[in-house]
């Protein structure tokens, strides 16, 4: 089992994790976030959010400077100077936007760039200063699909010829570009780093982040509301526990575990 007093690295899921799923509360993980920074264990967020979100969000937390991975992958800031999209040669918003339009005349689904704010607000429980960030959008693009399962999977395949793929998140998919996702993400950050490596514990409710919890030492699987499970192809199962709560009390409950 890990400990506090060795060098360790926490990556975390925000919605349904750290964050309570309906109203994006952090408070029953505040004696841990402490604990962390006591142990000044780094704290790195791994989420669907926007690197536009996630900024505040590592202010309030306390944890501003610390790397992150945004948009389910498809992004990353190692420090607040370098921040980049994975894969490299990967399409700007813009682009995947422009893509994702001309198969608007095919397929029946909305994207985020077609929403306004309010919009975006009303399906999530966001503030619509929270929405606008939400759709301060980098490298991916999420949709609200209103087409037939049929349909949906001739979508994926027309995706696949554009290098795009298609990750189910807690309430919507995301269009990305193929080779990115939050366990190439990781990946990617653990080499970047110097100096002894740290022991990874992994904390996350959805099946996107399955890929990350896959990458880590130990891994979280906290109870979560998708209908879809959250499926690890690791074997060593004295390294994965299963919460019996949900969001915040179930990411304690996590840390409690491994670390206590
Ligand atoms: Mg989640």
């Amino acid at each position: 089992m890990p400990t506090l007093q060795q060098p360790l690295m926490i990556v975390t899921d925000l919605d349904g994790s750290l964050l309570d799923h309906h109203s994006y509360s952090w408070d029953p993980a505040e004696e841990w976030l402490e604990q962390l920074q006591q142990h000044q264990i780094p704290l790195v967020i791994c989420s669907s959010k926007t690197a536009a979100e996630i900024l505040p969000l590592q202010k309030k937390l306390g944890i501003t400077g610390a790397p992150f991975i945004a948009e389910n992958g498809a992004l990353i800031q190692l420090d607040p100077s370098e921040r980049i999209r994975l894969p490299a040669d990967s399409a700007d918003y813009e682009t995947l936007c422009h893509r994702l339009s001309l198969l608007q005349s095919r397929y029946r689904f909305t994207g985020f760039h077609n929403f306004t704010d309010r919009e975006v607000s009303a399906m999530t429980g966001l503030s619509e200063a929270d929405a606008a960030l939400s759709r301060q959008r980098d490298a991916s693009e999420v949709l609200v699909w209103r087409d037939s399962e049929e349909a949906f999977a001739s979508f994926h395949s027309e995706l696949t010829q554009h290098n795009l793929t298609l990750t189910q998140g807690g309430r919507f998919w995301h269009v990305m570009p193929a080779g990115s996702g939050k366990g190439e993400a990781l990946r990617w950050l653990l080499s970047q780093q110097s100096g002894e490596p740290r022991v990874t514990i992994g904390l996350g409710d959805g099946p996107n982040d399955a890929p990350m919890l896959d990458a880590v030492d130990y891994a979280v699987v906290i109870k979560g509301y998708s209908k879809t499970p959250v499926r690890l192809t690791r074997q060593d199962l004295k390294h994965i526990y299963h919460t019996a709560h949900y969001g915040p009390e179930g990411w304690c409950e996590g840390l409690d575990y491994f670390l206590t």
